[in-house]
């Protein structure tokens, strides 16, 4: 059989924001390994998932999309998962009762280890410059420049997490009914993991992966991964995106214009959405694209306060979301959902003072290992004044 070695080889054009792993044998090792691996998940279940985007899709529902920005292997226990489980569980009833309509949890969850960065190296919150953080099956978020290695055998402790992340996922379907179980998701970032992952035409690293907005290009590896798996795909949708590469992607990775099969997750931030998101969404309806559109509120949002860490405030990711339903609705389309960073955790990462502030809030249980996430009450807040919108 052809080795998944040969397969890197084969794309069209360079793969942005892949790891310099340094040590090509090992990384072949890693590859094979994977290539020769149990799949995560069936065809059978991201074929369930698909059919459920697709009623969505119809407007007969609603999609939950949010975990961590970046998962911890260190904090993949069965506990911290059934944790993120019952939060998002709890998220997806908070619509299901105030709409009276399905609700798909979709986890960013068992998978979302590899973060793409925009810049090459970071402070420390000691103030040492080291190479970014590029999630834990990179390298390791640790102060010390060492830990900021790329490691291709992390890519095997991945695959490890995610297993043992999906049992405790499965365990949670028990007495669920189909539309209701939560499914796992996250960023096909990494292709030397996605890649050998393939089986029989699905990703099998999670039942729906999606592109972000930094590997989106048209003509780029991450866009053709997600054109040759029968997963449902999601790509982010950000202010560089036009209404015609919108139509491009949703052509080039929905060529069959099949409900449930593509997501755009717009990520346009509380101002940019209410004058770009219109044409986009007007565009993509007059060539007659089938699309589910979700509100990511977070990435739009991101400011960092004086030195301070990078945080969010909850004012404009509120505002986002209002702005997001306004748009759809006067567009006719359906504002299908949220895609949410958040934790159960009782995190102080988004500020919830409203802005303007004498001095800049303090956050005292920062504890994101890349970007700033919602507490309990704060994903809560969010859900809640988008299901009185809906
Ligand atoms: C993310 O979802 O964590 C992310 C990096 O998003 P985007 O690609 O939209 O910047
Ligand atoms: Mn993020």
């Amino acid at each position: 059989m052809r080795g998944p070695a040969v397969e890197r080889e084969s794309v069209n054009g360079t793969a942005a924001q892949q790891p310099d792993w340094g040590d090509p044998v090992l990384l072949d090792h890693v590859t094979r390994t994977l290539h020769s691996a149990p799949p995560l998940v069936t065809a059978a279940e991201c074929d369930r998932l698909s059919a459920a985007v697709a009623r969505v899709g119809r407007g007969d529902g609603f999609l939950l999309q949010g975990g961590d920005c970046a998962e911890r292997f260190c904090e993949s226990g069965p506990a911290e998962v059934r944790a993120k489980l019952a939060q998002l569980y709890g998220l997806a009833e908070v619509i299901r009762a105030g709409t009276g309509c399905m609700a798909i949890p979709l986890g960013r969850l068992a998978g979302q280890y590899g973060k793409p960065r925009s810049a090459s190296h970071e402070r420390t919150a000691a103030g040492v410059v080291v190479p970014s953080y590029r999630g834990d099956a990179v390298n390791s978020p640790a102060d010390d420049p060492r830990a900021r290695h790329p490691d291709p055998a992390r890519l095997l402790r991945a695959h490890e997490c995610a297993q043992r992340v999906l049992r405790v996922v499965r365990d949670s379907w028990a007495g669920r009914p189909e539309p209701e179980r939560a499914y796992v998701s996250h960023e096909a970032l990494l292709l030397d993991y996605e890649r050998p992952l393939l089986r029989g035409g699905y990703a099998t690293s999670a039942h729906s992966v999606w592109i972000g907005y930094r590997t989106r290009q048209p003509g780029g590896p991450h866009v053709a991964f997600a054109r040759s798996v029968a997963n449902t795909v999601g790509v982010k949708i950000g202010p560089g995106v036009t209404p015609a590469e919108a139509v491009r992607l949703s052509r080039l990775l929905n060529p069959e214009n099949r409900d449930g099969r593509l997501v755009f997750i717009v990520r346009l931030g509380s101002t940019l959405v209410r004058s770009l998101l219109p044409e986009i969404v007007g565009e993509v309806a007059r060539r007659g694209r089938t699309v589910v559109w979700l509100c990511d509120p977070m990435h739009g949002n991101t400011t960092r306060l004086g030195s301070g860490p990078k945080t969010r405030p909850m004012e404009a990711i509120l505002e986002e979301v209002v702005a997001f339903v306004r748009v759809m609705r006067a567009q006719r389309g359906h504002p299908a959902g949220l895609h949410l960073e958040m934790t159960p955790e009782d995190v102080t990462e988004c500020i919830t003072t409203p802005r303007p502030f004498r001095r800049p809030p303090p956050l005292p249980r920062y504890r994101t290992a890349c970007d700033p996430r919602l507490n309990a009450a704060q994903a809560a807040e969010v859900v809640e004044r988008f299901t009185g919108l809906v």
